[in-house]
């Protein structure tokens, strides 16, 4: 498992339930999304309706799941969690679908993943609040229409480009989560530090968040590793100096780089001469599929500036060259 990825590793599903925010005014940071959300949230109360389908997007590790289960917590309802790849046929969503109670949360994360034959039983739902229904074979097969309590569908995905357009005009509101600033960060890490009950230095704290890719998730993993540090030295707080040394030991650079990054943009100075090369090329040099440097790599490395995109292919940028102390090429 790499440890600055952004999507949850198995055991940390658990783990992430406690460390949660239950409310809004507990969601630090995406202040656009936040307050868009609180007065459609406030509306629909007043007006004693659900609140419109929502669809958020952005990389893994950002938030996704936690604002869900907010508006849920805001809107007074249920929350019933699922997820694209976890809904095989038509029936499993329609069971889903039927037993939902009025004005409860319905949450699919990874919706892109949806298969086509099932979100055509969608459309009718989020659009009407009804379900057509197949019943028998052949001849005698039949469509009936079920009525469904009013819902509220909040879809996730980290590849909203692979949304059909008609389940996306179906959303009425779309989120797009970005990446946190490093203040964010350190409350973010600072909170999670108090509910594991240590201590932890400012600096420490700034320090971690400067290594977390913008990402909540990938700060709170770096809070607990470096807390196990802290623990097998027997001390009851986090310092400046401890967190550094955990943090160099975990070995993620001082811009929350790892090897694989390290691997890739070398990569590309040494055999190509910082590019512009193709994410074909790149996929071959170092081994990963294309789809996995396109959707796991690559955005944190376009967000700090690092890489670029070109009609010719990718190219790496004079800051990584600062980077890793190489000599800036000199540009025609
Ligand atoms: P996503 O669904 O986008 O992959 P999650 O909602 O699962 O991300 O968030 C990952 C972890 O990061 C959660 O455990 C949560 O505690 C933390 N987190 C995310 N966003 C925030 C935030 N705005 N404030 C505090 N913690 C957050």
């Amino acid at each position: 498992d790499r440890l600055v990825s952004g999507s949850a590793e198995n055991e940390e599903q658990y783990l992430e339930l406690s460390l949660r925010p239950q409310r809004l005014s507990q969601y630090i940071g995406q202040d656009k999304v936040k307050e868009n959300l609180d007065i459609f949230i406030q509306a629909a109360k007043m007006r004693g309706e659900t609140l419109d389908h929502v669809l958020l997007y952005g990389p893994p590790g950002l938030g996704k799941t936690t604002l869900a289960a907010i508006i849920a917590n805001e809107m007074g309802v249920n929350l019933r969690t699922t997820s694209g790849p976890a809904i095989e046929r038509p029936g499993d969503l329609a069971a889903i679908l039927t037993a939902l109670e009025p004005g409860d949360v319905l949450f699919i994360d990874e919706i892109h993943r949806l298969h086509r034959s099932i979100e055509e039983v969608l459309y009718p739902a989020m659009e009407d609040f009804c379900l057509d229904i197949v019943i028998g074979k052949g001849p005698e097969a039949r469509s009936v229409r079920l009525d469904l309590p009013p819902f509220t569908l909040v879809g996730a995905t980290t590849r909203v480009g692979l949304l059909t357009a008609p389940l996306r005009d179906r959303f009425g509101v779309l989120s797009r989560l970005e990446y946190y600033r490093e203040s964010e960060l350190s409350e973010i890490v600072e909170r999670t530090a108090d509910i594991l009950q240590i201590g932890i230095d400012p600096h420490a704290s700034a320090e971690i968040s400067r290594r977390s890719r913008g990402t909540p998730r990938i700060a709170n993993r770096l809070l607990r590793r470096v807390r196990d540090f802290a623990q097998v030295l027997g001390k009851e707080a986090i310092s400046e100096e401890l967190s550094s040394e955990a943090l160099e030991r975990l070995q993620v650079d001082r811009l929350g780089l790892d090897h694989i990054d390290h691997k890739l943009l070398t990569g590309i100075i040494e055999k190509y001469r910082g590019g512009p090369v193709g994410l074909d090329t790149i996929s071959a040099t170092i081994g990963e599929e294309s789809h996995t440097i396109e959707d796991v790599y690559e955005p944190y490395l376009l967000q700090i500036g690092f890489l670029q995109r070109t009609s010719r292919g990718r190219m790496v940028t004079d800051a990584v060259y600062r980077h890793f102390n190489l000599e800036v090429p000199e540009h025609d």
